[in-house]
């Protein structure tokens, strides 16, 4: 497998765990919340300790070039070789003596941040750890210090160019910063499981950090347990607590651009519908399929939405005298639209989450869905219209976005086919005529020789006919009718 990666960072809210109900669970639940607070009450003084020290280590250097006539001379004429006269090979000569002059500074620099001893290993990382954990040792466990180092380190690096042309200030560290660490499979803080499936992570000083999944509306759990067992490796993590005392853990996920287990083979088609605003179903299974949401609860919570909204909009155009009256209706109104927005990004998280639940359920390494923009559905002026009425209110667009996402997360590629005729084809015999879905609800294939796309036979002699949503669905999965997410 190849080293490709990408990262992506989730927000779990975790609590320290409560061994118990006794009095000696009590009391020990008490004091590792004191080693928490000991622990945020003194890593950003650290932070601020690395940082000051970075600056010292450098200001050191900078001392030495200022104390130096020869380097503030040979400066001063680079600084303007024009006026100074300097040929081409003079310019050369003071270069080279710049170096010299340099790997001077340096060599000093590091016999100072030896503490005076002449040869030895470089000391730049080491020296601020030190520093750190001579302090901070007994309340700070040596891995988070050691992440905090490294972290603090780089960020100086960044910065320590503009510091030195005076553009900025070191920067300053305020209580609440998060507390950095790696977690790795063998190593001191680790992702765990006990038997009754919860999970947490082991920190030093005997902390368990309880993982709180909640609703787990964006799949943590599923990505939590792929580093569990080892499908993906967590990063530089941390654990950061808010000002109203919630506390989070920032895992960092390194996924493999190519996901090996999933089969690229097997499709998920899914179908924006009009009856059910999700169903889904597999290119290579005549059986299973999932529909999710219902059209009429769907049109209900907009409907009373839609309500509260004109009635709102009635009562504000009869107060047109301003002031305070109206000014509380117009939020009122913002807020409703507000709620109504949440709700429709509420839902589309939900179906987006479950349709990649469906796929990884079943293996499948691609997931095909209609392009929505300028398509007419079959011609069909109705369904078009109705189609129209849907679209306006669900944001569609939205919700393929997030299934886009949240597939590329996992390792799932995404297609987009030209939703042409995948309502009107059976998807058994791959059969077009139209009029073929004789309702919202129901498809009959009008090929005499197709078994399997009429459903059965009812004593009537008419047929029963298959699931309109899913027969489009597998057509969607079976399509290799490709296009561009959006028509060009
Ligand atoms: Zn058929």
């Amino acid at each position: 497998m190849t080293a490709e990666y990408t990262c992506i960072t989730r927000k779990i809210e975790v609590h320290l765990h409560k061994h118990g109900e006794s009095e000696e669970a009590t009391q020990r639940f008490k004091d590792e919340y004191r080693i928490w607070d000991d622990i945020n009450n003194n890593l950003y003084k650290a932070a601020n300790r690395i940082i000051s020290h970075c600056f010292f280590n450098d200001a050191y250097e900078y001392r030495l070039k200022l104390q130096s006539p020869r380097f503030q001379e040979i400066e001063k004429l680079l600084g303007n070789t024009k006026r100074n006269k300097l040929s081409a090979e003079d310019i050369k000569v003071l270069k080279a003596e710049r170096k010299l002059l340099f790997s001077d500074f340096k060599k000093q620099r590091q016999i100072f941040l030896r503490g005076g001893v002449e040869e030895g290993p470089n000391p730049e990382q080491n020296s601020t750890y030190k520093v750190v954990s001579q302090e901070f040792i007994d309340v700070i466990p040596s891995e988070v210090l050691t992440n905090l180092n490294q972290n603090i380190s780089s960020i100086y690096r960044e910065y320590a160019l503009d510091v030195e042309r005076g553009i900025r200030a070191i920067p300053n560290y305020k209580k609440g910063i998060p507390v950095p660490f790696s977690i790795k499979q063998k190593g001191e803080i680790v992702l765990k499981k006990r038997e009754d499936g919860s999970i947490y992570v082991r920190f030093p000083k005997g902390l368990e950090w309880d993982l709180n999944f909640g609703r787990d509306r964006s799949n943590n759990r599923e990505i939590v347990e792929r580093v569990l067992n080892g499908q993906y490796d967590a990063g530089n993590s941390s654990i950061q607590e808010t000002k109203n005392k919630k506390r989070f853990l920032l895992l960092v996920v390194k996924i493999p651009k190519e996901s090996r287990s999933l089969n690229k083979e097997r499709i998920v088609g899914v179908d924006l519908g009009i009856n059910v605003p999700l169903c889904a179903a597999l290119n290579d299974n005549e059986y299973g399929g999932i529909s999710i949401g219902s059209r009429d609860q769907f049109l209900k919570v907009r409907m009373r939405m839609a309500a509260q909204k004109r009635e709102l909009q009635h009562n504000l155009r009869h107060t047109t005298t301003g002031g305070h009256g109206r000014t509380q209706k117009l939020q009122a109104l913002d807020r409703l639209e507000g709620r109504e927005r949440n709700w429709v990004h509420l839902q589309n998280h939900i179906f987006s989450k479950t349709i990649i639940e469906y796929a990884l359920k079943n293996n499948a390494g691609v997931i095909q869905m209609e392009r929505l923009t300028g398509f007419g559905r079959d011609g069909k002026e109705e369904v078009q219209n109705e189609y129209k009425f849907i679209l306006r209110y669900w944001s569609f667009f939205e919700l393929q976005t997030m299934i886009e996402y949240k597939a590329k997360a996992v390792g799932i590629e995404v297609r987009y086919i030209n939703p042409y005729h995948t309502s009107q084809t059976c998807s058994f015999c791959g059969h077009y005529e139209k009029e073929q879905r004789i309702s919202q609800t129901t498809f009959v294939c009008k090929n005499p020789k197709c078994t399997k796309g009429k459903g059965k036979l009812k004593s009537d002699g008419t047929f029963e006919g298959i699931n309109a949503d899913w027969n489009a669905s597998r057509n969607i999965a079976k399509s290799t009718e490709f296009v561009d997410k959006k028509k060009k």
